[in-house]
C-alpha cells in the first residue's frame, strides 16, 4: 500500500518569525507515530533556511513553492534547483494553478521544471487540475489527461517513482469548496489509468497523486480513505499547526482501516 504524503503548501504567508512560531508548534503537536505517512512543509524562499534547522531530527521534510529552470544567470528574481538543494529541499512544488493563473506557466514549462528538479535531486509535486468552467462544460476528463501527457513529456519509468501529481481542481483552491471525495476518486482514478498507458501498470500502481483544494480536517478523511488518493496538497489549513496536525492524523487513521 502507498503511504500517505501531506505537503503543506504556505503560499505567500509568513514571515520568518511567524514561520518559526509554526513550525515550533507543529513540532509539538507531531508527537504521535507517523505510521505509512509523511509530511513536508512547502514554506516561503524566505523561511527555507530557518525551516530546514527547525526541523533537522524530525520527520517533517522541506519542500519549495516554485523554482526557475537555470541553474545560475541573468534571470533576476528566480532561484534554481541547486540553491533549493543546497537550502536541504526534497520537494518542489511545480505548475500550481496560482503559477498558471498569475505568472501564465504552460505546461510546457511544467514539464522542463518537472525534468529540471529531477535532474537536479529534487522531487517534483506536477500540480493539475481543470477550473470551474471546464468541469462545467463536462471537460475535466480532456483537460487532465492533456495537463498530465504533457507535463510528463519524456520522463522516464524510474522518474515516474519520484514524481507525485498533486490533482487540484481549480475551483477549489482556496475557496473553501472541496470536491467531494468521489469527485476526486474518478479523476484520480483516470490519472493514475493514464500513467498506466504511458508507461505501465507497475508504475501507476507506485505512483502518487495527491489531492488539493480546501482539504480541512472535517474532510480530510473521506478524501484520504479513496482508493486513489494518495495525500493531500493543503493551502489555507496548513497555516495553523492545529488544522495541519489534524489532517495528517486523518491521513494516519486512513491508512489503519
Ligand atoms: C493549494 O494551495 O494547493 C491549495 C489546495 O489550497 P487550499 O487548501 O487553501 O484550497
Amino acid at each position: 500500500m502507498r503511504p500517505k504524503v501531506i505537503a503543506g503548501n504556505w503560499k505567500l504567508n509568513k514571515d520568518v518569525g511567524e514561520s518559526e512560531k509554526l513550525i515550533t508548534e507543529l513540532k509539538a503537536a507531531l508527537k504521535f507515530p507517523l505510521e505509512k505517512t509523511r509530511v513536508i512543509i512547502c514554506p516561503p524562499f524566505t523561511s527555507l533556511a530557518l525551516a530546514r534547522k527547525l526541523i533537522e531530527g524530525t520527520v517533517i521534510e522541506l519542500g519549495a513553492q516554485n523554482m526557475y529552470i537555470e541553474d545560475e544567470g541573468a534571470f533576476t528574481g528566480e532561484i534554481s534547483p541547486k540553491m533549493l538543494r543546497s537550502v536541504g529541499c526534497t520537494y518542489v512544488i511545480v505548475g500550481h494553478s496560482e503559477r498558471r493563473q498569475f505568472f501564465k506557466e504552460t505546461n510546457e514549462l511544467v514539464n522542463k521544471k518537472a525534468k529540471k528538479a529531477l535532474v537536479s535531486g529534487l522531487l517534483p509535486i506536477i500540480c493539475v487540475g481543470e477550473t470551474l468552467e471546464e468541469r462545467e462544460k463536462n471537460i475535466t476528463d480532456q483537460i487532465v489527461s492533456v495537463q498530465v501527457k504533457s507535463c510528463l513529456k519524456d520522463l522516464s519509468s524510474s522518474d515516474m517513482e519520484k514524481v507525485i501529481i498533486a490533482y487540484e481542481p481549480v475551483w477549489a483552491i482556496g475557496t473553501g469548496k472541496n470536491a467531494t471525495p468521489q469527485q476526486a476518486q474518478e479523476v484520480h482514478q483516470l490519472i493514475r489509468k493514464l500513467v498506466g498507458q504511458l508507461y505501465s501498470w507497475v508504475v501507476a500502481e507506485k505512483v502518487f497523486i495527491q489531492y488539493g483544494g480546501s482539504v480541512k480536517p472535517d474532510n480530510a478523511l473521506e478524501l484520504l480513505k479513496q482508493p486513489d488518493i494518495d495525500g493531500a496538497l493543503v493551502g489555507g489549513a496548513c497555516l495553523k499547526a492545529d488544522s495541519f496536525t489534524s489532517i495528517i492524523e486523518a491521513a494516519v487513521r486512513s491508512s489503519q482501516n
